[in-house]
């Protein structure tokens, strides 16, 4: 994600009417009911500020809650670039936690409970006590029925009542479950301890039951926002009503079609009821989408169109506004590792085509789908993060990096600003001036960068602030989940990918029984599923790129069907469409020097095992690698972003002697020759290259 920082903080100069028309109201319920891209996010951003500004609240006051750490550091992002900081910008569990741990002493009086990460154990536990079926997949069901009920305010006591008014295709008889939860719960408090929805539960009852607790919450927040409203549980809209109540300062925003976590007890009914509640509330829709280009936007468009049962209000058809682009992309594969090296080849493209990885996402069902794509990224050398990064703040790394920064803060170098201070404690850590070649090590380094990264910010928006300030940050992000973006391609699932945007999105995985999921068989959950690709789909700026392969393995059995959601849109009958169409379908490649088949991106490249002697022209690949570091640095990035070390042997083991031979070398795709082909061409007929 890039961050745009919109500087010009005139309303009138960077919104449309009715976006304005939601900044500019006055205090008291607004509602913004609008599509993917439409400026939801903008509007709420630049109605804070405006209140802030105006002096009708003050930054400490505003609350703006929203469902993912990383859209809620999207939310702090773009309300530092209108120069408004100090506003608590969180998910509803970060915040619910935060309250919790501060009023918690005066509602129980001992040390705050620990959070439970992971339930599987304790259901496991209960469900044994129940003498139910201890199964992976049974446990996980249960804790699955755990969560919905306790997000959508079901006790033990009610469940199968509840179970069976929602049509819950339940793991277990609804009353064993019941049984499961009902222990569950028992051996929690047993343990004294808290699950992520008790976060939510204890802060609401803290809030109705205390009068004392209340007063004091009301006199800190008076103003709240909520993003993503379409998405809102009971049990988070009950801590909402006990934040509001009994005022009405609440700016809602959302889009009914991106409702994705109805498996989690969310409905788009509060969203779509607000006005019933509110009835003076100012109601805007947004219809023109700022976000992608026509050919997204109309595939977007398309896809929700064939949505079944859509509540009404939620009919709403984008209308593009950016400039046209190229047509989405439909690849189909034989098998996933193949999908994974074309996406990894497109990405290596485009990142050569100059698009900065940081704008490139694959986005995929579940998160086991991630592996095949870090493999292909990594065998390329291009730096990823995956599921958001919120494993950030626990790589080795970085810990060591916080240990030695709070050494540094305890004993601050003199006359050093923060910036420099920083970069020199990270030099100590690894941070050397250019990327290192090997992925791991490169993996840690961006890393490392992402935080000299982020000191540099802190450093321009604090202009004193110091190590010691620079800790302290740290670790509140470290609190909330939200890590520095680290300069890489995002690997992410659907779900964590709402609310945020990219210039290209790799689409990955689309066949039937992963979208829609196996599991959903109900007609609502097959809606919820075409949900998740709408969302998917309206991430992307200007390239898009929809995949699907017909077998896991390589070699496996092609029994895979093309999602369903896709019939209508793909063209039909394309045998194998490329996402690269001047290739045609590859052969089994084999080794050059023995014949046998070879597997594996690099053994792929050279045309031969790895076992088998190599015939590089040593002194072409010394050229070929001079001629590299010159040409990264001329273009400012790693070398491996121009060639990787594979590909120089490649290229100097093959000899190609022209374009067609070159790019038919696995990782060279028609933006590389485009761009550096006449130089490689040259450099292997033995020609001189001058600057
Ligand atoms: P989603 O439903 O995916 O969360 P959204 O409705 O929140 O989308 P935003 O993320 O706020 O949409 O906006 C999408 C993109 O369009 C952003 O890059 C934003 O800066 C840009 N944008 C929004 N409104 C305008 C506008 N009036 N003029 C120019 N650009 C705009
Ligand atoms: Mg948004």
């Amino acid at each position: 994600m890039r961050d745009r920082p919109e500087l010009d903080t005139d309303p009138a100069a960077v919104l449309d009417p009715e976006q304005r028309e939601a900044v500019l109201a006055p205090r008291g319920p607004v509602c913004v009911l609008a599509g993917a891209g439409t400026g939801k996010t903008r509007t709420i951003t630049h109605r804070i500020a405006h209140l802030v500004r105006r002096g009708h609240v003050a930054a400490g006051q505003v609350l703006a809650v929203t469902f993912t750490a990383r859209a809620a550091g999207e939310l702090r992002t773009r309300l530092r670039a209108l120069g408004v900081t100090g506003v608590q910008a969180r998910t509803f569990h970060a915040a619910a936690l935060r309250q919790l741990r501060y009023f918690w002493p005066q509602v129980v009086g001992d040390e705050p409970w620990p959070v439970l990460e992971h339930k599987l154990r304790l259901v496991g536990q209960a469900a044994h006590r129940a003498g139910a079926d201890t199964s992976a997949d049974t446990l996980r069901d249960l804790a699955s029925e755990i969560e919905w009920a306790k997000g959508s305010l079901v006790t033990a006591d009610g469940y199968a009542a509840a179970a069976a008014g929602a049509h819950r295709d339940t793991p277990l008889p609804a009353s064993q479950v019941a049984t499961v939860y009902a222990g569950y719960e028992e051996l929690k408090n047993r343990a004294r301890t808290l699950d992520f929805d008790d976060l939510l539960l204890h802060t609401a009852a803290a809030l109705e039951e205390h009068t004392g607790v209340a007063e004091e919450f009301r006199e800190r927040y008076r103003c709240f926002v909520v993003d993503e409203y379409q998405d809102v549980t009971p049990a988070q809209q009950r801590v909402l009503d006990a934040w509001v109540c009994p005022r009405d300062d609440l700016t809602v925003v959302g889009d009914a079609n991106q409702t994705i976590y109805s498996f989690a007890g969310a409905a788009p009914r509060f969203l779509l009821g607000f006005t019933r509640r509110f009835p003076d509330a100012v109601t805007v829709r947004l219809q023109r989408d700022y976000r992608s280009t026509p050919e997204v936007v109309s595939m977007a468009n398309r896809v929700i169109s064939a949505a079944r049962d859509r509540p009404s209000g939620t009919r709403l058809q984008l209308v593009g506004q950016q400039p046209g682009g190229p047509e989405p992309v439909f690849a189909e594969h034989d098998d996933e590792p193949t999908e994974a090296r074309a996406v990894a080849d497109a990405i290596a493209d485009l990142v050569a085509a100059g698009v900065p990885a940081g704008e490139i996402a694959v986005l995929f069902r579940v998160n086991a789908q991630s592996e095949v794509y870090e493999e292909a990224l990594d065998a390329r050398g291009i730096p990823f993060q995956v599921r958001g990064g919120e494993r950030f703040f626990r790589r080795t790394e970085i810990r060591a990096a916080m240990r030695a920064l709070r050494a540094a803060a305890a004993s601050p170098p003199d006359n050093a600003d923060l910036a420099t201070a920083v970069r020199e404690v990270l030099a100590g850590q690894g941070l050397s001036g250019e990327a290192p070649g090997g992925s791991s090590a490169r993996a840690r380094w961006e890393s490392l960068r992402a935080l000299s990264e982020l000191a540099d910010d802190l450093a321009a928006t604090v202009p004193d602030a110091d190590l010691d300030r620079f800790v302290a940050e740290l670790d509140a992000r470290a609190d909330a989940a939200h890590p520095p973006v680290v300069r890489g391609v995002t690997l992410a699932t659907l779900h964590a990918a709402k609310g945020l945007e990219w210039d290209a999105v790799f689409l990955v995985g689309l066949v039937e029984g992963t979208l829609p999921i196996q599991y959903a068989e109900s007609g609502a959950a097959i809606e919820e599923e075409r949900r998740l690709l709408y969302v998917g789909i309206t991430r992307a700026r200007r390239q898009l790129s929809l995949s699907w392969a017909l077998s896991r393995s390589e070699g496996g059995r092609r029994h895979r069907r093309r999602s369903r959601f896709l019939h209508g849109l793909a063209p039909e009958d394309r045998p194998a469409a490329r996402l690269r169409p001047a290739k045609g379908k590859k052969p089994v490649a084999r080794c050059r020097v023995c014949g046998a088949p070879v597997a594996g991106t690099v053994a792929v490249k050279l045309s031969r095992c790895a076992s088998c002697p190599s015939d590089a022209d040593t002194d072409l690949l010394q050229r070929l690698r001079d001629w590299r570091t010159g040409r990264a640095k001329e273009l400012k990035v790693p070398a491996y972003v121009v060639f990787t070390d594979a590909t120089l042997t490649a290229i100097a083991e093959q000899c190609p002697a022209d374009l067609a031979a070159l790019v038919a070398i696995p990782g060279i795709g028609s933006a590389k020759s485009d761009r550096f082909g006449a130089d490689v061409l040259a450099l292997v007929r033995g020609e001189q290259i001058t600057g």
